[in-house]
């Protein structure tokens, strides 16, 4: 059986990071879910489907061309790693995660990243939908101020400006439509591990899954 860590959790809660360390140290795959939304989202913008066209919006999930390699992502063969982290990609992403004909269509290409060694998930439904059986599920959290904050930094450090304030307000705003939807919403999954960030480093909550995988795997 191929083992599955599914990693999900809100908008900046560290689940990026801390998933895709996981997978580094213990050399599995790992997926980014998200990105597959935001490939979606910038497929849609860039054919110019109009964001209420549920149909042409699915038709874009299901035709997507994407590949990973390392850290960089590919839309047929153009490099767009930098491209789907735009706020307006983020936005779109989030409001067409809610179309349900947009999650049958991305489902399958996700189960397809289960290869061995093992896989790392990270997302919003990694543990209950698309992996219920995965071997470890685990639920991050962290204050909206802490995720805020967070984010602030990331963007100040690529040079681009932002305040708290908008930031706090983008936060809020996709963790009550991930929530809210009729489909897929963001929930831990019963049998989830609760892990609550806000005052832990990376490296603490990089350790502690690893420290929970590793219990389970001596069951
Ligand atoms: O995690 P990230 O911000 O990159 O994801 C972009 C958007 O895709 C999220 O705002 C969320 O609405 C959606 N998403 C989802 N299910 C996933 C991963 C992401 O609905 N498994």
């Amino acid at each position: 059986k191929i083992p599955v860590i599914a990693i999900d959790g809100p908008t900046a809660s560290g689940k990026g990071t801390v998933a895709h360390q996981v997978a580094l140290r213990l050399g599995f795959h790992y997926l980014d879910s998200g990105a597959l939304y935001r490939l979606t989202a910038l497929s849609a913008i860039r054919k110019g489907v109009d964001p209420v066209d549920e149909h042409g919006l699915a038709k874009a999930a299901a035709a997507l061309h994407c590949h990973f390699n390392g850290e960089h992502v590919f839309l047929s063969n153009d490099d767009v790693t930098a491209a789907i982290r735009a706020e307006a990609v983020g936005n779109f992403a989030s409001r067409i995660a809610t179309l349900p004909t947009v999650r049958q269509a991305l489902y399958a290409l996700q189960l397809g990243f289960r290869v061995p060694p093992g896989l790392v998930a990270d997302g919003r439904d990694m543990g209950t939908v698309i992996f219920p059986r995965a071997t470890l599920k685990v639920f991050l959290t962290a204050s909206a101020d802490a995720r805020a904050a967070r984010r602030y930094k990331q963007l100040i450090g690529k040079g681009i400006s932002a305040t708290m304030h908008d930031l706090l307000k983008d936060l809020n705003e996709r963790d009550a439509r991930d929530a809210n939807r009729a489909i897929a919403p963001l929930k831990p999954a019963e049998d989830a591990y609760m892990l609550e960030t806000s005052d832990m480093t990376a490296e603490a909550a990089i350790n502690q899954v690893l420290a929970w995988y590793a219990a389970i795997r001596k069951r």
